[in-house]
């Protein structure tokens, strides 16, 4: 049997998850990790993307925008600003996000925070691929 560690996603306005779990995999601003248990102590700023949760019983997917994760051997505490269970995101409203986005990338309008834009475009990106 899999060896099982503590899972903790804490948003502002609700524990979005807390339970035991095999496996967890999201994206960070230094790339994609996926931390097992006994995993060495660690603490990274996440990135816009997928949240990949496996349990005993299968594996849930979520959409985790930002914050930070602190990794420990038995135990991973998400401080999260944003996470959605797939039934919680707007298709069509990720996707006008998405289009923004892409426009004023695509614009090179000096006055535009690019940085911003490709962030919103990550955030949209990530709500679309949880749902598909
Ligand atoms: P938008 O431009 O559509 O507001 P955004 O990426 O700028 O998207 P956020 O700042 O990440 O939005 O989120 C603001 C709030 O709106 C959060 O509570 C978030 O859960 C919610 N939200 C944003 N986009 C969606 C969506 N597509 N479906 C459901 N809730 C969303």
């Amino acid at each position: 049997m899999a060896e099982l560690m503590k899972l903790q996603v804490i948003c502002p306005d609700r524990v979005f998850y807390d339970g035991e779990v095999s496996m967890v995999e999201l994206n960070t601003t230094e790339g994609e990790i996926g931390i097992y248990p006994r995993h060495i102590p660690l603490t990274c700023i996440i990135a816009p993307g997928i949240l990949t949760i496996t349990e005993k019983s299968g594996l849930k997917n979520a959409a985790l925008h930002s914050g930070f994760v602190q990794i420990l051997p038995d135990k991973v505490t998400v401080m999260a600003e944003v996470a959605e269970w797939p039934d919680e995101i707007d298709l069509g409203r990720a996707e006008a996000a998405k289009g923004r986005a892409e426009d004023r990338i695509k614009g090179k309008d000096s006055k535009t925070d690019i940085a911003r834009a490709e962030t919103a475009l990550q955030r949209a990106i990530a709500r679309i691929n949880v749902i598909k």
